[in-house]
């Protein structure tokens, strides 16, 4: 599980995240929804310390977030897939996904190697193992990005805008697989502009704006009567 409370985080005086407070339990579909610069990958990007905060409690698993906090263990258990898939290119698909076990884990070449084959087969690029990144489409690299996320067996996988880099029928591949893995009870938290998909998945909505979350509610109750104005005009603007 996640607790925050009245987290805060600033850019030089500029403050990005204004006292966040929110529990998220394990297994829990939060999707994060807000307009451009409200602070929606800031946030995701504090928990597991890509950004780290400035002032309040970010607890995971009842272990307190903060400067003493070991990253190589906390990326272990957080793990995160970009928009724009940020693979290693003079590593091989195969190779992607067994660095960091193999580094962080002291896993078996063998073991973390058999793993990823799993985790290939799994997204559907297991053919692809031997490629270097360079030679996938731009949704078959972002299966590599999951597949090598699912390597490190993440408690909870932090996803920013996983599908914007992707076209149509790319979205669509990308988005059956993160739904396959959140029916297999991984705790996800997910900033997408996707709205079909963010109601589809989300056990809740957070609702940032100017850094602040404003509103948090079940996905049918914010699509279709959002308690902010904020979140109206928001939901007004999509096409
Ligand atoms: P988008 O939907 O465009 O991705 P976002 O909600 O993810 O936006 P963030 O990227 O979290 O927004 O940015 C929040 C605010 O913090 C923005 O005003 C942004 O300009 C600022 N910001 C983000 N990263 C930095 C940084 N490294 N240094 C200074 N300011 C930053
Ligand atoms: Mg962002």
């Amino acid at each position: 599980a996640i607790s925050i409370r009245k987290m805060s985080k600033f850019y030089g005086d500029f403050l990005a995240l204004d006292r966040i407070s929110i529990d998220i339990a394990r297994g829990e579909k939060i999707v994060v929804l807000g307009p451009s610069g409200s602070g929606k990958s800031t946030f995701i990007r504090t928990l597991n310390r890509i950004e780290p905060h400035d002032s309040g409690v970010l607890m995971i698993d009842g272990a307190i977030v903060d400067e003493t906090t070991g990253l190589t263990e906390l990326r272990g258990a957080v793990g995160m897939v970009f928009q724009n898939y940020n693979l290693f290119p003079h590593l091989t698909v195969l190779e992607n996904c067994t660095l960091a076990p193999r580094l962080v884990r002291r896993a078996h070449r063998e073991a973390t190697e058999a793993l990823a084959r799993q985790y290939l087969a799994q997204v559907g690029i297991l053919e692809q193992a031997e490629k270097f990144p360079i030679a996938l489409s731009g949704g078959q690299q972002q299966r590599v990005a999951i597949a090598r996320a699912l390597c490190m067996a993440p408690d909870v996988i932090l996803f920013d805008e996983p599908t914007a880099a992707l076209d149509p029928e790319a979205i669509k591949d990308v988005i059956g697989i993160i739904d396959t893995l959140a029916e297999r009870g991984i705790t996800i938290i997910c900033v997408t502009h996707e709205m079909g998909f963010a109601r589809h998945i989300a056990d809740r909505v957070l609702f940032m704006d100017r850094g602040c979350l404003i509103e948090t509610a079940p996905p049918d109750r914010f699509f279709t009567a959002p308690g902010t104005e904020r979140a109206k005009q928001f939901l007004a603007q999509l096409i």
